[in-house]
């Protein structure tokens, strides 16, 4: 899941100061989850603004709506009418979200309302961990399921580093090593084996591509 969290108030009235009728748009799915871009929070967030808005002296007028999915042309398209009748689109969709919307519609500004921060789980109520870093080439297979690029705070493919100290990353003490956690994981599912290959440095052009990646699935073509 995409993983993110709100703009500050004072950032956003910095935003939107330009603006009095705003649309505030919701996604229904991964920010939903992380409490930072569902119904609920397009409530408190659009409360407020209109609060802030005053005291500052500013009039706010302000929609809200939350559709299912912001990186999805069909869901945008229920939104049509609300970003038509309004000067300026909040959107607490995740970057992918904005940027759908504001391709879409290209005279309308549309602000983000969010900041992105990774694709991970929700490990306990409140805290999210990143898993994954969408590299594009995955290696999961070799390290027991454990991705060295996220939770090796070095990113070392052949790991440990050796300064790990009673399980906890050298790093980042307040987390655990990603290679003991790989090695624990290895053991357990008879595949200690792995740890003798040396893995070569990775491939990071199919992350790092000097561009967007793309991604076109030939049999999902119409
Ligand atoms: S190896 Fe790459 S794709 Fe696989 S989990 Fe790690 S960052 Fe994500
Ligand atoms: S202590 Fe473990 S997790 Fe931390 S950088 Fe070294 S190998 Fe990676």
């Amino acid at each position: 899941m995409i993983v993110a969290e709100r703009k500050s108030i004072p950032e956003l009235i910095d935003i939107l100061q330009a603006h009095n009728r705003i649309l505030v748009l919701g996604c229904g799915t991964c920010v939903a989850v992380c409490l930072a871009g569902g119904e609920r929070e397009v409530s408190i967030i659009s409360s407020a603004l209109r609060i802030a808005g005053k005291v500052k002296g500013l009039t706010f007028k302000i929609d809200e709506l939350t559709i299912e999915r912001q990186c999805d042309n069909v869901f945008i398209e229920q939104a049509a009418e609300a970003i038509e009748k309004n000067e300026a689109v909040l959107s607490l969709g995740c970057g992918a979200g904005v940027q759908a919307i504001a391709e879409r519609y290209v005279n309308k500004p549309v602000y983000a309302g969010l900041n992105t921060k990774f694709l991970g789980i929700l490990e306990e109520r409140g805290v999210w961990t990143e898993k994954c870093a969408a590299c594009g080439a995955c290696v999961l297979h070799e390290y027991g399921g454990i991705c060295p690029v996220t939770r090796c705070a070095k990113r070392i493919l052949n790991g440990p580093c050796g300064g790990s100290r009673e399980d906890r990353c050298e790093v980042r003490p307040d987390r655990p090593c990603a290679w003991q956690l790989i090695y624990q994981r290895l053991k357990a599912i008879g595949q200690l084996d792995r740890l003798k290959q040396i893995e070569l440095p990775k491939n990071w052009s199919s992350s790092l591509n000097g561009g967007p990646r793309v991604l076109i699935r030939e049999d999902h073509r119409i």
